[in-house]
């Protein structure tokens, strides 16, 4: 039997890739004018700084992350997700003496969760952190930066849900308050979510089953406990949002699976078809974090686009694909004065695939136009002492001579 991919661990095969790269390129385009900077960030960290930041009662930490010890028997994850990294790195390399710094970043990420469409154990996210930034219009300015994104990439339909988790002086109130409200209904429960009732009631809010999603229907709104601040906070956002011209709704139950979220969570959803894997993007903000694992008081707030997802949503259909010409050289000559043709077509950034099998014209021909060919250009020993090659358009059957010194901008032009 041969070795097949692991489930849950994807190849991205080229005519998706090209979907990718077109998503990438428009991203970084666009956040480059918010000025953002791209930070590369290693696959692998120490499993302390996700059970720290993300928080020990939740989905990912409890049971998602790819864990092992490495040959001295260190504690290693894959990261499930991109912000602890940046975190880290803003420490570590003190970048804080910045008074902002804007950092993007993109690569895999890894959970175990259950493979299924839109759900993978080694996605790709792109995201994007503004730290040392607490007004809520950089909040406002982020989401709307990710909306042009959406927008210019080609998404239509998208929708922003925003909410307010508080900070540590309000949010434990509304945690008390949340639990006494859970409490009554425990047996309607998962499993998962009464063994958190006391660590974490929040996680009932985000959980994805059936009866965890009809029980806490009615659940106290945590928009109705935020203190002054936060709720002065949340006011600023809703208004930036509206002189930007974006639209959101308000959603009192969207908690996120993380726990280093304070005051702003959002999340952008949009009709993938694939029910509970519609979201594409979401992302908050992290006032406590940088502060949690032991660095400066920083005011944070950032997002993560799911790769996957978005590429789905868009289709094939938004890679622009460049022309491919096919060169056929007939005989060792025309083969040396088509390998100089060859290189001056790539340094103008033409493509060009050398067909260098021997044998009939008929079937290189027929395997140039295999190797999705638009155009065909042949260069054989008559030609040769004319200075001149022969371009067989693909979709026409037009052949044409061109002498050597036009051939460029006659294949640019068409
Ligand atoms: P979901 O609610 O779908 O589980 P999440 O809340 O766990 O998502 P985040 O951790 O906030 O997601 O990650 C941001 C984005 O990354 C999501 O909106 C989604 O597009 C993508 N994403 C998250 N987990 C996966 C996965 N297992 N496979 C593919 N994409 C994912
Ligand atoms: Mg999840």
């Amino acid at each position: 039997m041969p070795i097949t991919a692991i489930r849950g661990f994807n190849d991205i095969l080229p005519a998706e890739a090209l979907v990718w790269r077109r998503i990438e390129e428009t991203a970084w385009r666009i956040f480059l004018t918010y000025g953002f900077s791209e930070i590369k960030l290693p696959v692998v960290e120490k499993t302390a700084l996700f059970s720290r930041s993300i928080g020990e009662a939740t989905d990912i930490v409890e049971k998602e992350m790819y864990t092992f010890s490495d040959r001295s028997n260190e504690s290693l994850t894959l990261r499930p997700e991109g912000t602890a990294s940046v975190v880290r790195a803003y420490i570590e390399h003190k970048l804080y003496v910045a008074p902002v710094t804007r950092l993007y970043y993109t690569g895999p990420m890894f959970r175990y969760e259950r493979p299924q469409k839109g759900r993978y154990r080694q996605f790709y996210q792109m995201g994007a952190e503004v730290l040392g930034e607490e007004s809520p219009m950089a909040d406002a300015e982020t989401i709307s930066m990710l909306m042009s994104f959406f927008k210019a990439v080609g998404v239509i339909g998208a929708r922003l849900n925003i909410n307010s988790l508080g900070c540590s002086s309000c949010r434990p109130a509304y945690k008390d308050a949340l639990r006494v409200f859970l409490k009554d209904r425990v047996s309607a429960l998962c499993d998962n979510c009464q063994r958190r009732l006391e660590a974490n009631p929040l996680r009932a809010l985000d959980c994805k089953g059936v009866g965890c999603i009809e029980a806490t229907a009615d659940a106290p709104a945590i928009i109705e406990s935020l203190c002054a601040s936060c709720s002065t906070h949340f006011d600023g956002l809703k208004s930036s949002l509206n002189d930007a011209g974006v639209e959101y709704a308000v959603n009192p139950r969207m908690v996120r699976g993380l726990d280093y979220y304070t005051k702003t969570t959002f999340e952008i959803t949009a009709d993938t078809g694939l029910g509970s894997q519609n979201a594409v993007a979401a992302g908050g903000r992290y006032d406590g974090l940088v502060e949690e694992l032991e660095g400066p008081k920083t005011p944070c707030f950032g997002f993560a686009v799911g790769v996957e997802r978005l590429s789905l949503l868009l289709g094939k259909d938004v890679a622009v694909k460049t022309p491919i010409n096919v060169f056929i050289a007939l005989g060792h000559e025309p083969r040396s004065k088509g390998s100089e043709l060859i290189r001056g077509l790539r340094d103008k950034g033409m493509v060009v695939i050398e067909e260098f099998s021997e044998g009939a014209l008929k079937n290189r021909m027929k395997r140039a136009d295999r190797l999705g060919a638009s155009r065909v250009i042949i260069l054989g020993e008559d030609e040769l002492k004319e200075g001149v090659v022969t371009i067989k358009d693909m979709a026409t059957a037009a052949q044409e001579k061109v002498r050597f010194e036009e051939l460029a901008d006659r294949l640019g032009a068409s």
